[in-house]
């Protein structure tokens, strides 16, 4: 049974974080997908090729967490990718995948390397569990696949061993992050997108 007002209430905030991260220049195109759970099976995420800057309630689909709707419509093509995180880490609320230049562009000039590591930088802090800059954060870079039961696997695996990993990017694509709340989730997504644009800019200085 949906809890309808809950999904209500989830809708219109994940509707706010949209609109907010278009303005960002993050979610161009309809790209990107947000989501946040509902209860500890279920999910609600946003219907496939909607406009991210201007959602609405009704483009909101609820899902299981084996990426099946159980409400009417037709969910995110990448689905499988929010419900993994919410099986492995009963723990989070909500799910960002955003479609920002620096995500997309760093993972590409990472052509070949598998991980990124972030070092001394003081916005590590926005991290759970981070209380120092002197520490690093490795980000890992998948390969862009049109298989999503597939990535959802392999983000899986690396998850398990790593399971205080704060986000991951998809080579060419994206980035997604996770929080315990929509509130926190933004919060990390801000904090790695600025981190990808530094690592970014440290490259260019340096070629
Ligand atoms: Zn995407």
């Amino acid at each position: 049974m949906i809890d309808s007002k809950l999904f209500y209430h989830q809708a219109v905030a994940l509707a706010a974080a949209g609109e907010d991260l278009y303005q960002r220049g993050w979610v161009p195109a309809t790209s990107g997908n947000f989501s946040c759970r509902l209860d500890a099976d279920s999910a609600i995420v946003t219907a496939s090729g909607k406009h991210k800057g201007r959602l609405s309630p009704t483009d909101f689909i609820a899902v299981d967490l084996n990426a099946q709707p159980i409400s009417s419509g037709k969910p995110s093509a990448e689905t499988a990718l929010h419900t993994q995180l919410y099986a492995r880490f009963p723990e989070i609320g909500a799910v960002l995948h955003c479609h920002s230049p620096a995500a997309t562009v760093l993972s590409m000039a990472m052509a070949g390397k598998s991980l990124l590591k972030l070092s001394d930088y003081e916005l590590l802090k926005a991290f759970t569990g981070i209380d120092t800059h002197a520490t690093s954060v490795t980000i890992p870079i998948f390969a862009n696949t049109q298989e999503i039961d597939s990535l959802a696997a392999k983000a899986d695996s690396y998850l398990a061993e790593h399971p205080n990993c704060p986000g991951y990017l998809i080579r060419g694509h994206g980035v997604y992050c996770w929080g315990s709340d929509l509130d926190t989730c933004l919060r990390k997504l801000e904090a790695l997108d600025f981190l990808l644009q530094c690592e970014l800019e440290q490259l260019r200085l340096s070629r």
